[in-house]
């Protein structure tokens, strides 16, 4: 019959709209952005629409999420923080897109390279959040930043970050990664061990 194909998908609609309302009811004084809620809205058993209140609600992001990379300090027993890259150049040299340049820091009277950066820049409208920069890095002191609320009316000067705006502490990166965390401790460690044996 000529409009039945309408109906039919009126009735679709109809559905979906009723089953928002019985959901929502269900899960009334609960919040669905939690593993328990996501896990729910993923399943078969999902009935209506979701729709996250982005920017007031978000939905969290899985441990291996990447965006742009972040450098690791460690604060040590005086307070200060001790950066862990060693302006080895390596993640520069790596990158696809060569959105990095570091700045090394030399010894005022030798001139010798001291194993710290002075600066350490990334252009984030070029990074393609590949990963590669803390793939590679032998020091575990570059890692990928769940962080991707990075937007500005201004892309040139507020895109390029430097290296203030790139250090987090190393409790940040336990705090977003806690697996990788362990792992790169764990690594870091065993280095430590292997160079007090030598
Ligand atoms: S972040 Fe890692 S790979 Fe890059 S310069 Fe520093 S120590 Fe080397
Ligand atoms: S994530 Fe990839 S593109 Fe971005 S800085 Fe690292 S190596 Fe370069």
């Amino acid at each position: 019959m000529y409009g039945l194909g309408i109906l039919k998908g009126m009735w679709v609609t109809l559905t979906h709209f009723v089953d928002t309302f019985v959901d929502d009811l269900r899960w009334l004084g609960r919040r669905y952005y939690t593993p328990e809620g996501i896990a729910h809205r993923s399943s078969k058993d999902s009935r209506g629409i979701f729709t996250v209140q982005y920017p007031e609600e978000k939905l969290p992001v899985p441990e291996e999420f990447r965006y742009i990379p972040f450098l690791i300090y460690d604060i040590d027993e005086n307070g200060e923080h001790q950066d862990r890259c060693t302006s080895c150049g390596i993640c520069a040299k790596v990158c696809p897109p060569q959105c990095i340049w570091i700045v090394r820091t030399e010894d005022p009277e030798t001139k010798r390279p001291v194993p710290e950066p002075v600066e350490f820049f990334i252009d984030i409208d070029i990074c393609m959040n590949c990963g590669y920069c803390s793939e590679y890095c032998p020091f575990q002191a570059i890692r990928m930043d769940h962080d991707y609320e990075l937007s500005s009316f201004d892309r040139h000067a507020e895109h390029i970050f430097n290296k203030e705006r790139l250090s987090k502490p190393a409790a940040y990166y336990n705090e977003i990664r806690p697996v990788n965390f362990a792992i790169d401790e764990a690594e870091r460690a065993e280095k430590a061990a292997k160079k007090a044996g030598n």
